[in-house]
């Protein structure tokens, strides 16, 4: 038997499904944010990132380096083990104590990425609850279908952020203990769940909330705390999931909750319990960003006029933007190959990276570009981002769009 054709037939049906990811090759370069080199086969060449979801620059920042490197000179890099048997060291702890303060919860549990806290956090939450039915958005994020299938608990989906689908189904099990699921902001089409209506059901039909914040952490309310902090209903959802790799530029995941909660998962999460905990300089680089982020506004600020300045210049030369209300700006293709060679085009022929978006990342149809203004894009950048974009469409004859339309 020929082990190696498997893996290559595996290959060639991604190849044949338009679907075989390109990776390319950069380094970003600290204080020059959103430059980049590209590692082009004949040589580096300097390109303008579009499409990082380090979407502050605080990977950046000079109190987040500081933090980090501080921290790992007096303490080293790894943390030396799992928390179980290697202690925890108070980078850790330091950190959970911030993301509690952030959430105005009790307690928070770090986990290794955002993907491990909804993996591992939802399937322990789920088999902790008896007769536990899960309730879930239909565009939730792999890393919580992978928890609700782990759980082993029933699950019914609901329609996108329609709120008679789920009283329905809530409804329909009066006595039986229910977990909502859902994401505060879903980042590949920019919407955003209606968190107060769900917490208004949840509290009608006696459901716990569980809300992934993952893309809105850093970048909504007045500390940044999210979306549901936003809207005023962070007090109303009872577990919190977040990521320290988006818009606080670390890496790492948590969860905020009661203190039992936090406390059973804890004790009982096999994604917690057996694998090394986060390297110290991480968690201390990650408190330096939440810190940051809860007194200053500007990067927030900044970041949303760019995006509204964006959805306002490319909607003017008529390119097809999906509108949102959020920070994202998706810019729809709709064919996988065509969505490969606009990428490919804009980098090779403009400098500019934006990675194409196809399926299973998004349904086939939809393809797409993501765009990811930062507070660092300015008003030139964005000029050149258009005017690139339009010489693309061109080049691929792909659709326009009336200007008023694209923005609606
Ligand atoms: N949740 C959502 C909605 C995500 O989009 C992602 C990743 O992009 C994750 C969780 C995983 O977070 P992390 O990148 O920290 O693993």
């Amino acid at each position: 038997m020929i082990y190696d054709d498997f893996f290559s037939d595996a290959l060639r049906r991604l190849h044949d499904e338009q679907r075989y990811r390109i990776f390319i090759e950069i380094e970003r370069i600290a204080g020059q944010c959103p430059f980049a080199v590209w590692k082009t086969p004949s040589g580096p060449r300097r390109i303008v990132m579009w499409c990082s979801n380090d979407y502050l620059g605080m990977s950046q920042h000079p109190r987040v380096v500081q933090a980090l490197t501080e921290t790992a000179t007096r303490t080293g890099i790894g943390a030396g083990g799992t928390r179980n048997i290697a202690g925890t060291n108070s980078p850790l702890v330091e950190l959970e104590h911030e993301l509690a303060d952030l959430h105005g919860k009790q307690a928070a549990l770090l986990f290794t990425s955002g993907y491990v806290s909804n993996q591992t956090g939802i399937s322990t939450i789920a088999k902790l609850v008896p007769d536990c039915l899960i309730l879930s958005d239909e565009l939730n994020h792999n890393s919580m279908i992978e928890g609700i299938r782990q759980s082993g608990v029933e699950r019914k989906i609901w329609r996108h952020n329609d709120m008679a689908v789920l009283e329905r189904l809530l409804a329909a099990e009066p006595s039986r203990p229910k977990l909502i699921l859902f994401e505060s902001l879903y980042s590949m089409d920019g919407d955003t769940a209606p968190v107060n209506r769900i917490c208004d059901l949840a509290q009608r039909y006696g459901a716990m909330t569980y809300c992934d914040e993952v893309h809105a952490v850093g970048m909504y309310g007045p500390r940044g705390a999210g979306i549901a902090a936003r809207d005023g209903a962070m007090h109303r959802v009872d577990v919190i999931e977040g990521t320290l790799a988006k818009a606080f530029g670390c890496l790492g995941g948590y969860i905020a909750g009661s203190h039992n909660l936090v406390d059973a998962v804890r004790s009982h999460a096999a994604g917690f319990i057996f694998t090394t905990a986060l390297p110290p300089p991480l968690c201390a680089a990650a408190t330096a960003a939440i810190r940051h982020l809860k007194s200053s506004d500007s990067e927030r600020q900044r970041q949303q006029s760019n995006a509204a300045r964006v959805k306002q210049v490319l909607a003017e030369a008529g390119l097809p933007i999906m509108p949102t209300s959020t920070h994202i700006v998706p810019l729809m293709v709709g064919d996988a190959r065509l969505c490969k060679e606009a990428s490919d085009l804009l980098l090779n022929e403009h400098g500019i990276y934006l990675q194409p978006i196809n399926y299973p990342t998004v349904a086939r149809g939809s393809e797409r570009l993501r765009i990811t203004p930062t507070p660092y894009h300015d008003g030139m950048l964005i000029d050149r981002l258009r005017d690139a974009l339009v010489d693309v469409w061109g080049k691929l004859r792909l659709p326009f769009v009336p200007a008023a339309a694209a923005a609606e």
